[in-house]
């Protein structure tokens, strides 16, 4: 199947319970994304914000409901034509024992040495070349990454990885107010004529977004931008 350039995202009527819960993580949702929109989502702890996010990347089957990417529903897309479409930069960022290199080839194993280090200057992490270049071992036996690190090491990843969708689960969460003023003027940089669907618990910077959508338990409780919210 070929890969969009550009992603319309359309969902209607979905709705999702985790398996064994009695209650459900997302009921009723619509939501109709055009190519290179740029949305925001808010709500407070719980409502199903990430739960959204991983039902768009098939992590899990909804109860009822469906999602279209393009003219495509997503359950029909093969997994190359999914995993090619689409980014995610998940809220906990998973750091591999292995190399620098290792760490950003996961993203797109076809990527040169030099993609990874331009990738890695783009998100300001250029220092991590210091010592043993794209050798460097991370993790367990070797260097920790900060949380604001390993933040830009996961947009990295998205950068490598070059989808036009890009999922974003609160990319800024735990940094202080300068880091998150870089990371978003990053992204705002990086995700240029790209559809963006941002997870934040965050007011800042929500002027960036064409749209913000509020979530409350399971629902879309509010829509509108940042000047009529
Ligand atoms: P936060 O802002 O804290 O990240 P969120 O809006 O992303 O919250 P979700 O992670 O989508 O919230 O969770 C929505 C609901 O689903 C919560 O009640 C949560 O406890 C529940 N939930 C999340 N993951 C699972 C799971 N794997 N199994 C069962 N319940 C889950
Ligand atoms: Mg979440």
């Amino acid at each position: 199947q070929p890969v969009p350039q550009q992603v319309a995202l359309t969902i209607t009527d979905l709705s999702f319970t985790y398996p064994g819960q009695p209650q459900p993580a997302l009921t009723g949702i619509n939501l109709t994304v055009s190519p290179g929109e740029h949305i925001a989502i808010l709500g407070r702890t719980g409502c199903g914000k990430s739960t959204l996010l991983q039902l768009i990347t098939r992590a899990w089957d909804p109860d009822s409901g469906s999602l279209r990417l393009n003219d495509s529903a997503l359950k029909d897309l093969d997994e190359a034509a999914l995993r090619a479409t689409m980014s995610v930069v998940t809220q906990r960022v998973h750091l591999f024992s292995a190399t620098l290199r290792d760490n950003l080839l996961l993203a797109n194993p076809q990527a040169s040495d030099a993609q990874l280090s331009e990738a890695l200057t783009r998100t300001g992490l250029e220092k991590l070349l210091d010592d043993a270049g794209l050798n460097a071992w991370l993790g367990e036996g070797g260097r920790q990454l900060s949380g604001g690190e390993l933040r830009r090491l996961a947009i990295a990843r998205a950068l490598l990885h070059d989808a036009p969708l890009m999922l974003l689960d609160e990319p800024t969460e735990g940094l202080d107010a300068e880091t998150e003023g870089q990371i978003l003027d990053l992204l705002t940089e990086v995700t240029q004529g790209k559809t963006v669907l941002l997870v934040t618990h965050r007011l800042k910077g929500l002027s960036r977004f064409s749209r913000i959508i509020v979530m409350d338990n399971g629902q879309i409780i509010e829509q509108g931008n940042h000047a009529n919210l």
